[in-house]
């Protein structure tokens, strides 16, 4: 049986074509800064998005946080939303390895981080203080697209505060695909954007950071000290490149089979569907159903991100067709019927 596997877009196959473009990418080391597929990607996604130098990280997480080495010393501290990937879900690296404070923010329910709030976050110079020295954001954000009114005014108010922007962007090509927006407007209000290749994309490791020639030399510098500096990483790189020109406009396949999903689950009595967002349906059934659930869908062969707030998350990717969204909502509807 064939698992249907919705609990992240992270789960994905490379294709056989992105196997080819990977068997067949010129290498050579790029911690001497001599991969020609790094390079290639590298400077590819800097231009695409408005930016100096790019920089190939072996993840997401490790593409912020020496984002945020880069921006902050020790002893500063950066705005971040209190959901935000960055603040909770990469070990606390930034205060672990940077001394970087975070001052988690409460999302609102769309994602922003209202400004009065981050006014009234921001430290006065005195001692008693960490320096507040950066704004971080994310886009989208458990699937949802910012509204850019939103994020160009908080990118302004924060440079009229000193600070610099980043965006935690990693799925960044769902936002610039939902909004069809341009991948330039996206970015444009930041100071570096971090990118996963592989999320919907569909790459089998990877990120870029974007920034300015001097962030990225110092990026540079903290990768190496993380970890991160590798050698003929080309051959990931060349799965990078196939995604960036083989799987950015199909994501609207995915929100589109998101939306199928949704309205699947929309017609199943016990289930409330809290909302779709790009590749993602969050729902939620009544509590004491959820361990029963969990393993009615893993006999079935369907997966879900299941014990997190809404209590299931499902999401679309390139290994999911219409049929396997169809399956899926059987298999719900199997299990309160
Ligand atoms: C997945 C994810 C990351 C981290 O990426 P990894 O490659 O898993 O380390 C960062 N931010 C967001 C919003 C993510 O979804």
């Amino acid at each position: 049986m064939s698992v249907i596997d919705l609990r992240s877009d992270t789960v994905t196959q490379p294709t056989a074509a992105m196997r080819d473009a990977m068997s067949a990418a010129p290498v050579g080391d790029d911690v001497y800064g001599e991969d020609p597929s790094v390079r290639a990607l590298e400077q590819r996604l800097a231009t695409e998005l408005g930016f100096e130098r790019g920089l190939f990280l072996p993840s997401g997480t490790q593409a912020n946080l020496a984002a945020l080495l880069a921006h902050c010393q020790r002893g500063d501290e950066y705005l971040v939303g209190m959901e935000a990937h960055t603040y909770k879900y990469e070990g606390g690296g930034a205060a672990v390895l940077g001394s970087i404070q975070p001052q988690p923010i409460l999302n609102a329910t769309d994602g922003t981080l209202p400004l009065e709030v981050l006014e009234r976050s921001v430290k006065p110079d005195d001692p008693h203080f960490a320096r507040t020295r950066l704004l971080a954001l994310e886009n989208t954000w458990h699937g949802r697209v910012l509204p850019q009114e939103y994020v160009i005014r908080a990118a302004e108010w924060a440079r009229g505060r000193g600070l610099a922007v980043h965006l935690d962007g990693a799925r960044f090509f769902n936002a610039v695909v939902a909004s069809e927006s341009t991948p330039r407007e996206l970015a444009a209000p930041f100071d570096s954007v971090s990118v996963c290749l592989s999320k919907g994309l569909g790459a089998p490791v990877g990120s870029v950071l974007v920034g300015s020639a001097t962030l990225i030399a110092a990026a540079t510098r903290w990768r190496k000290m993380l970890g991160g500096g590798m050698r003929q990483s080309g051959i990931l790189a060349a799965a990078g490149l196939h995604a960036l020109d083989h799987h950015i406009d199909r994501l609207a396949e995915d929100h589109a089979r998101a939306e199928r999903l949704a309205a699947g689950l929309r017609g199943i009595d016990s289930i409330t569907v809290q909302g779709r967002f790009t590749n993602m349906v969050f729902i939620d059934v009544p509590g004491e159903h959820l361990r029963a659930l969990d393993t009615h869908l893993r006999e079935a062969g369907v997966r879900a991100s299941i014990g997190y707030l809404p209590s299931v998350r499902l999401v679309t990717h390139l290994d999911v067709d219409d049929a396997a969204v169809d399956r899926a909502v059987e298999v719900f509807a199997d299990f309160f019927s």
